[in-house]
């Protein structure tokens, strides 16, 4: 050694190493468990918002059918009074091949808007495509018909304008309420839109709510 230190010096340097190491590693281990804690609480918040996301519809911001089918599933397993309905906007094809997709874009936003607004507070979903279906919590055939003969008219009136283009559309939509009878969830689903199928058959914007053409289904 080039200097020599005393006995009790020597220990007084092991003693002042011993305590900085074991702080040093205690406030290491503080910095890394509150940066895990940190991370954890990140990954919880995004892993939410990510669900979120897997539930809804970028274009639209409606549910999917992610988002939906346990809503379904919950009314049917409450035993709750509830209808659906389908809609779909008619000739729709031929309103992207005229106007372009971005119009048509525009128009499935705007019909959503629509849709929103006079079924107020029910689950609105985007099926596919340009199919949305609405969820009516405790109502019956009659009001939720009433309700979707409202959107009908009101999607019937209005127009869309893209540059110097106004463009209408109209749309048909299949009703149906759940009943003790149907013993898969989505019967009420399917028997809607097998209506829908009927009123797009038989001249397209309508509302249909009654047993035209049974096809393999419970009867309503
Ligand atoms: P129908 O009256 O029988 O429903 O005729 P349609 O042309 O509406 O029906 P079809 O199923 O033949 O075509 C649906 C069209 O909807 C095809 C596609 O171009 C359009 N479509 C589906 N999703 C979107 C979308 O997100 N944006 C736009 N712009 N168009 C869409
Ligand atoms: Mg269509
Ligand atoms: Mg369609």
């Amino acid at each position: 050694p080039i200097v020599k230190l005393s006995a009790s010096t020597t220990k007084g340097f092991f003693v002042f190493y011993a305590v900085s190491m074991f702080v040093s590693i205690i406030a290491y281990c503080y910095i890394y468990v509150s940066e895990v804690q940190r991370i954890q609480a990140d990954l919880i918040i995004k892993n939410s918002e990510l669900m979120a996301d897997a539930r809804k519809d970028p274009l639209t911001g409606l549910l999917n059918r992610r988002g939906f089918m346990p809503l379904v599933k919950t009314c049917v397993k409450e035993n709750k009074l509830f209808s659906v309905a389908m809609c779909d906007i008619d000739n729709f094809k031929h309103v992207n091949d005229t106007y372009g997709h971005d119009a048509g874009d525009m128009i499935l936003r705007n019909i959503t808007a629509i849709i929103q607004r006079e079924a107020n507070g029910y689950d609105v979903c985007r099926w596919g495509g340009e199919e949305i279906i609405v969820l009516f919590d405790g109502l019956d055939i009659n009001k939720a018909t009433h309700i979707m003969e409202l959107v009908r008219q009101s999607v019937e009136k209005y127009v869309t304008v893209v540059g110097d283009k106004e463009i209408k559309v109209t749309m048909t939509i299949g009703v149906e309420q759940h009943r003790m009878s149907y013993h898969e969830v989505d019967d009420a689903i399917k028997i809607a839109d097998n209506r829908l199928y009927y009123g797009k058959t038989h001249g397209k914007n309508v509302v249909i709510n009654s047993w035209r053409k049974p096809i393999g289904l419970p009867m309503g």
